[in-house]
């Protein structure tokens, strides 16, 4: 099933209030190809619903924090009337926030219900700014689609229940008009809100293209395109016309907040090309990320993950023994945790872990950690960077001075290269780290 239809996203800033949400209206207006837009939720919602769920505020810090997240709907509707089929419907949704902000503690389900109101608030407003442009919109709640798991927080997408559904109840509609959507959440199999991770609207959007053979996804942000680094970071980063899907894969993965990491996985599965620019200056062009691109072999960017966490376990007894990584990796596996980089000794391996802030629970399991130290000696460190050069055929010879260059003025913790040719990876101090990508951008990105 293919369609000649493209999906476009907004970002929260590009949602933040009326003159940003006009600009993006104004980019469907002239796009007659888009039928389905995804939104964020407006810039700071989230925060403030992630503050809701954490049950560390009384019932006056509550009332403040809903007050907060309607004052950004008022602004917006201050410059709005909805017509009566979206107001009714966007009255309802605010009393059902208002309702579910009164319990003083939310089980899983009903956390990832209470961060599902800022998408499903800014979706009522979006449609209703397209249709004062002309456009015939209609908004439609994601969650009769996007099918996941009931990993409440950090929901996996059920792809072929999400494609069912997409025909049955979302293609049928697209013939004639425009649907405002909701990134960020779906339902489980009993029709239980769920979320897929902070960020994850860029993940709606291309499940969604997808989901309906879309042709291509537009990630409109408030920067014009993937650049070597971030911008926000290094004022000589350049924007990057063209990466692969592995390239760009990649830099999401390891720490381009610009895309979220799982993004690219349903476009390069289903060879749908991403675009990425910036909804205020849309003229300005952006990054497009396809199949197949003619980049240079060599470093095209780097990127930074913060928070990570390197374990370091060793085994004397695993001289000349099998068996080590096998046991390790079974009890890793079983607190299903995620490992990044592994490097190995014969008696000792250390893997990185990710412990994102914004992950609903802590990467690093208590019970795990005891299992482990049954039988090797366990070291955990913390406050750590993973820095990564992105690029193809990555060769370290072709760039060695410079690099070592760089590396010798910080305290280089742990070296990984050689798995994929996109990357070459290494932790540093977390105190260090936005240094360390500043030298390595003048060094190797910024002479060539
Ligand atoms: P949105 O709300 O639109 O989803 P995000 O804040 O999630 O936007 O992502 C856009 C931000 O990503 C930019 O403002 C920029 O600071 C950051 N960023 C990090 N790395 C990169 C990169 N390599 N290229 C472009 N932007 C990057
Ligand atoms: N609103 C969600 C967040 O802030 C999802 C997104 O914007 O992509 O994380
Ligand atoms: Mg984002």
């Amino acid at each position: 099933m293919t369609s000649q239809f493209t999906v476009a996203k907004f970002g929260g800033t590009s949602v933040a209030n009326f003159e940003a949400m006009h600009r993006c209206a104004q980019i469907i207006h002239d796009d007659n190809q888009v039928r389905i837009v995804v939104v964020s939720a407006s810039a700071g919602v989230t925060n403030h619903l992630v503050t809701l769920t954490q049950q560390k505020a009384d019932l006056a810090e509550r009332k403040s924090l809903v007050k907060a997240v309607l004052d950004i709907q008022d602004a917006i509707l201050e410059k709005l009337t909805l017509d009566a089929d979206l107001a009714t419907d966007f009255s309802q949704t605010i009393s059902e926030f208002e309702q579910l902000a009164e319990l003083p503690a939310l089980s899983a389900q009903q956390c990832d219900e209470m961060l599902s109101f800022g998408e499903r608030l800014s979706s009522f407003l979006f449609t209703q700014v397209l249709r004062n442009l002309g456009v015939a919109a209609d908004r439609f709640d994601v969650r009769q689609v996007l099918k996941t798991d009931n990993q409440f927080g950090k929901a996996t997408p059920d792809v072929n229940a999400t494609a069912n559904a997409a025909e049955q109840h979302l293609m049928p509609q697209l013939a004639d008009k425009v649907l405002v959507t909701q990134g960020f959440i779906g339902s489980d199999t009993y029709g239980q809100t769920t979320t897929l991770g902070r960020g994850g609207s860029d993940y709606s959007a291309a499940l969604l293209a997808e989901a309906i053979g879309a042709q291509s996804v537009q990630i409109w942000t408030d920067v014009v395109g993937i650049f070597s680094t971030d911008p926000r970071l290094c004022k000589k980063a350049s924007p990057i016309a063209r990466l692969s899907f592995d390239e760009a894969a990649e830099m999401a993965t390891f720490g381009a907040k610009v895309l979220h990491p799982a993004t690219i996985l349903p476009a390069s599965r289903s060879g749908i090309a991403v675009f990425v620019g910036s909804s205020r200056e849309p003229q300005a062009g952006g990054t497009w990320i396809e199949k197949e691109t003619e980049s240079k072999a060599g470093i095209r960017a780097v990127t930074q993950r913060k928070n990570q966490i390197l374990l370091t376990l060793k085994s004397p007894e695993m001289l000349l023994a099998s068996g080590f990584l096998a046991r390790i990796f079974t009890i890793l596996s079983k607190y299903n945790i995620s490992v990044d980089l592994v490097t190995t000794s014969e008696i000792s391996v250390a893997i990185t872990l990710d412990n994102a802030l914004s992950s609903s629970r802590p990467e690093l399991d208590q019970a795990c950690l005891e299992e482990l130290s049954e039988f090797c000696h366990v070291t955990v460190e913390t406050n750590l960077t993973l820095v990564a050069l992105i690029g193809s055929e990555i060769q370290l010879r072709q760039h060695e001075v410079n690099f070592m260059n760089v590396l010798k003025d910080f305290n280089i913790r742990l070296i990984c290269h050689g798995a994929s040719k996109h990357n070459l990876c290494f932790l540093v101090e977390q105190g260090e780290s936005d240094e360390v990508v500043q030298s390595i951008h003048a060094q190797l990105l910024e002479a060539c």
